[in-house]
């Protein structure tokens, strides 16, 4: 196991680093994570996509979820693991950024739209299930008022749904696609933030580490690859960036 400063100085030399993210980089924003204790997962059973689209009552349910934390979410400003991974990308040292987010954070940073793959797609927009036509989020919520039913497409009357990727929902192919290439590109791999127990994101790190890319791990708790990788922090991800920020100034 390698330590910071060594660490440091891989990333210092190295132009070849792929970020990926997990919900633990949007916690320091105010965004629960799933896994964490009193996180989402502990409180709330998921939506699948099939009964998505078989049930009123699970759409209802998903939208009334997304009721109670869209203002929040909406809210939330990006911190220093998102600025992080930001100024890699300004020092011309990154790949690439793939996250597990829905949350838009890293774009809001500031990261370039063709430096992120958002491979579980993206709260920050609604789409019809039927002829893809986009909505902006404010306007389908602002109408889910009272004993509301579930928001149908003003075009083509379709099933409304966050352009998130639910459980039971096909991965987006593109995504996966450009998600691989950089990661069998990595000379570095950086996860932040993910428990790393959702398949087929938590591949990844196998891949890169498969493909000869160092793999470093910053997660508050361990994960199933810490044993595999030859850089591992236990701890929050803002505390860590701080410190190693400036490891890495000069780089
Ligand atoms: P997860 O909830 O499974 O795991 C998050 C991990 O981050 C945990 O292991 C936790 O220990 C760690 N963590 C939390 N706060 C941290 C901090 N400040 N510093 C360092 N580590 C911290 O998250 P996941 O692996 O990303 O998978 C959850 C799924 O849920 C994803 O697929 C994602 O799509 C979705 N999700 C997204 C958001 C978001 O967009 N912000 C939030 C919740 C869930």
């Amino acid at each position: 196991m390698m330590t910071v400063q060594e660490f440091a100085a891989k990333i210092r030399e190295s132009d070849e680093i792929v970020v990926f993210t997990g919900a633990g980089i949007s916690t320091e924003s105010g965004i629960p994570d799933f896994r964490s204790p009193g996180g989402l997962w502990t409180r709330y059973k998921p939506v699948t996509f099939q009964d998505y689209l078989s049930s009123e009552a699970a759409r209802v349910e998903a939208w009334k979820r997304r009721l109670e934390t869209h203002e929040a979410h909406k809210n939330a400003k990006p911190n220093i693991g998102h600025y992080f991974i930001q100024s890699l990308d300004q020092k011309g040292k990154l790949i690439g950024l793939i996250t597990q987010n829905v949350d838009g954070l890293h774009s809001e940073a500031g990261l370039a739209d063709d430096k992120i793959v958002e491979l579980h797609g993206t709260n920050r927009r609604i789409i019809c299930l039927k002829c893809n036509k986009s909505f902006d989020p404010d306007e389908v919520i602002r109408r889910l008022v009272g004993d509301f039913s579930s928001p149908k497409c003003d075009a083509c009357a379709g099933i409304l749904k966050a352009a998130t990727i639910s459980f039971g929902q096909a991965m987006p192919p593109e995504a996966m696609r450009q998600a691989q290439e950089w990661t069998e590109g990595a000379a570095v791999f950086m996860v932040m933030g993910s428990s790393l127990q959702v398949q087929p994101a938590a591949s990844f790190p196998v891949l890169a580490k498969r493909n000869g890319a160092l793999l470093a791990i910053i997660n508050r708790e361990p994960t199933p690859l810490d044993e595999y990788s030859d850089f591992v922090h236990h701890g929050a991800i803002g505390e860590f960036c701080g410190r190693f920020g400036e490891m890495i100034a000069d780089g």
